[in-house]
């Protein structure tokens, strides 16, 4: 029997892969392509209320900052860097310059998680604001900005043109409502206003190399999983992509995590290597680990 797509509703589906969630409760679950608007999509998809299990685990990194051990030292210098380059990633994006934005941008981090990035640019000057569906990585966010961090559904209650630029770092994949996620940024997003989104690439080296045990399919937390076409079809009618640009510091990251997945040693050595390869073969196809897109509002 044939899988719905979420996004589009299309039938037409096919099973990509077999996999299981290696990083917490190794229940089996599936992902399927839909051959109408090549998203990839988890399958079964959890709901709000049952999702909150699989995110209910100490090596959850992303919210735990004070993990002890190699893996966590190295995912936290990692995270600062990362900062930085996203940084001066969103300033070329914004007005072709490397170090500042002007006029007092009004940023919103949709999916800010404990802040780091929104706290940097925040010292940049800009104007932030955040949202977070964690609780815990909102309170750790609002102290470290000195400003509260709201949830989703207050960031939906805001007026229309709120925004100059929207970035979602790795959180476009963990969406299930895909259609009500385009309709809001395009309403929050002023006329010029530029859209900026960080996913995972399973059309990477990496990818193909781990195959079920590639760490950034992260199921079921991950709901989607996107290439170019999928994300032109989701942003159809309301965003102009206007960019690609990689995040090379993934493919350590991740090869490092797939390796612990695939149950081997020396984890940190094998992930540096096939990270590096990664990286080098991407340099002529593109498929990084990890790819930033810029949309334009239409
Ligand atoms: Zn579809």
């Amino acid at each position: 029997m044939s899988v719905k797509c979420p996004f589009c509703e299309s039938e037409d589906t096919r099973l990509h892969l077999k996999l299981k969630d290696y990083f917490l409760s190794l229940e089996e679950f599936e992902i399927h392509e839909c051959n109408e608007c090549k998203l990839l999509f988890t399958m079964p998809r959890p709901d709000a209320t049952a999702i909150g299990k699989y995110y209910k685990s100490e090596d959850y990194l992303s919210h735990n900052e004070h993990k002890k051990g190699l893996v966590p030292w190295i995912y936290n210098r990692v995270k600062k860097i990362n900062v930085k380059s996203k940084y001066k990633r969103l300033c070329k994006v914004m007005h072709g310059q490397k170090s500042s934005i002007h006029n007092f941008t009004e940023l919103l981090d949709f999916g800010c998680g404990v802040g780091d990035f929104l706290h940097y640019a925040q010292q940049k000057g800009c104007e932030v604001m955040g949202c977070d569906l964690s609780e815990d990585a909102r309170k750790i966010a609002s102290e470290k900005l000195g400003k509260t961090i709201v949830t989703p559904e207050e960031i939906f209650a805001l007026p229309h043109s709120t925004f100059d630029v929207i970035t979602m770092w790795h959180v476009l994949e963990h969406i299930d409502d895909l259609h009500n996620q385009a309709e809001q940024l395009h309403r929050l997003l002023k006329d010029n206003g530029r859209l900026v989104i960080a996913v995972p690439n399973y059309k990477s080296y990496d990818a193909e190399y781990y195959q079920d045990k590639w760490a950034a399919y992260d199921v079921p937390r991950h709901l989607n999983h996107f290439h170019k076409e999928s994300l032109e079809n989701i942003f159809k009618g309301k965003f102009q992509l206007k960019s690609i640009h990689p995040m090379k510091w993934d493919a350590f990251y991740i090869s490092m995590m797939s390796e612990k997945f695939a149950g081997h040693g020396n984890t940190f050595i094998r992930g540096i290597i096939r990270g590096w390869k990664s990286n080098r073969k991407a340099r002529r196809s593109g498929e990084y680990s990890s790819l930033i897109y810029v949309f334009d509002k239409i």
